[in-house]
């Protein structure tokens, strides 16, 4: 079996393992980043929405922009009820995800493509590579970024624990769209349907609580809710695509064991309400690079509470009350007429005290 060694693997080229690599690598750590995909970014699970702003977080450019958007309006059992001012972006996310682990590259990241991970103990990972081949890897520090189900974060026991299926499907808009839309009714228990714009066409799509075991249960109405849409001469033809993933819903939890830390969607830091996380693996990916080269360098792996520290100071907030917001939507079946204000972030009462 090859053995390689490295101070930082990274495991996982999404925006959080890219973000974390590119900022080890700058900080002078040898590193390593492992990718099962053959291809970083594809297939694309994402309704490709990022807040203006996070443009200059992720520091590669803005070749992956389709579209600005003004802003979002809420629907409630099929009216209009909110439009609000919220600049940002719709992106092709594979272009994004690929922007970023070029950016790892080019600061010294050695990526692995066709690369996944099968186990980890302490900080040696066991990978097969993209021929097949059993692969050893040891570091001072392995960051987990691998996604909803990281296997990282199982090896630490720190794991998601409420997963929440997204369906969704590209649309032909049959004329264009300023702003992202959200849609709330009581098929959509505990969840919410989207449909965001790119140019001609639009990502439409849903994540609630499974009515049943299996995915049939929300695909079906996503089926009916593009119906809807079609009959209202919103959207038109057929659907031309669809794509299926995991949101967590998780509270703030330790992400941090020995010289382990977890960082993005393997963290549980995706937003409990709105199912939004590139903004937080970016960020998240960022510090967790830097934390972990620090302690790789000095040799010391204590310093990584520093990376738990600093995230819940940046963020823990937000995910607590977006988490407990989560409990009361879903302790509130068929009541989402009393609770909504409370439970969606365009609502000035989503923010005030329990
Ligand atoms: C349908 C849907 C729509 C969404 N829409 C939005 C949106 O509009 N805006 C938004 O902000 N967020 C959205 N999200 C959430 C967002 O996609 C995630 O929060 C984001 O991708 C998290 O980035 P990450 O780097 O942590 O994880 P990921 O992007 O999941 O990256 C993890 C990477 O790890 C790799 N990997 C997994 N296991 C292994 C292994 N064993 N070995 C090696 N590599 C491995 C995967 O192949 C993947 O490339 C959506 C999610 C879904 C499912």
């Amino acid at each position: 079996m090859e053995t390689l060694r490295c101070d930082v693997l990274v495991v996982g080229a999404g925006p959080a393992g890219s973000c974390a690599a590119r900022e080890a690598a700058k900080a002078g750590a040898e590193v390593l980043l492992v990718e099962r995909r053959r291809q970083v970014g594809l297939p694309v699970q994402c309704a490709e929405y990022i807040p203006a702003p996070l443009v200059g977080e992720a520091g590669v450019g803005r070749g992956y922009v389709v579209q600005e958007v003004a802003g979002m309006r809420t629907w409630l059992q099929g009216g209009l009820i909110q439009e609000l001012p919220a600049p940002g972006l719709m992106i092709n996310r594979d272009r994004f995800d690929q922007a970023l682990a070029e950016a790892a590259s080019q600061a010294g990241a050695r990526l692995l493509l066709g690369t996944a991970a099968t186990a980890l103990s302490g900080q040696r990972l066991t990978a097969t590579d993209a021929d097949g081949r059993q692969l050893a890897i040891t570091a001072r520090v392995v960051v987990g970024a691998d996604g909803p189900h990281s296997r990282v974060g199982r090896a630490i026991g720190s794991v998601n624990r409420h997963c929440l299926p997204a369906v969704q499907f590209r649309v032909r808009l049959a004329k264009p769209l300023t702003h992202t839309e959200v849609f709330f009714d009581d098929r959509l228990h505990g969840g919410y349907a989207w449909l965001f714009p790119k140019g001609e066409q639009a990502n439409l799509g849903l994540g609630m609580l499974r009515p049943g075991p299996g995915l049939p249960g929300i695909v079906a109405v996503l089926r009916a809710l593009f119906a809807e849409l079609r009959a209202k001469g919103r959207i038109a033809g057929e659907p031309l695509g669809s794509r299926a993933g995991w949101i967590p819903a998780e509270a703030p939890r330790r992400v941090v064991a020995g010289g382990v830390l977890l960082a993005g969607d393997a963290a549980g830091h995706t937003h409990p309400i709105t199912g939004a996380g590139i903004f937080q693996a970016v960020m998240g990916g960022k510090l967790a690079g830097r934390w972990a080269a620090r302690a790789a360098l000095a040799g010391d792996t204590g310093l990584l509470g520093g990376y738990q520290e600093e995230w819940d100071d940046f963020y823990g907030e937000t995910l607590a009350r977006a988490h407990a917001r989560r409990q009361l939507l879903e302790s509130s079946p068929g009541r989402l007429d009393a609770v909504i204000r409370r439970c969606w972030v365009g609502f000035r009462e989503y923010y005030a005290e329990a």
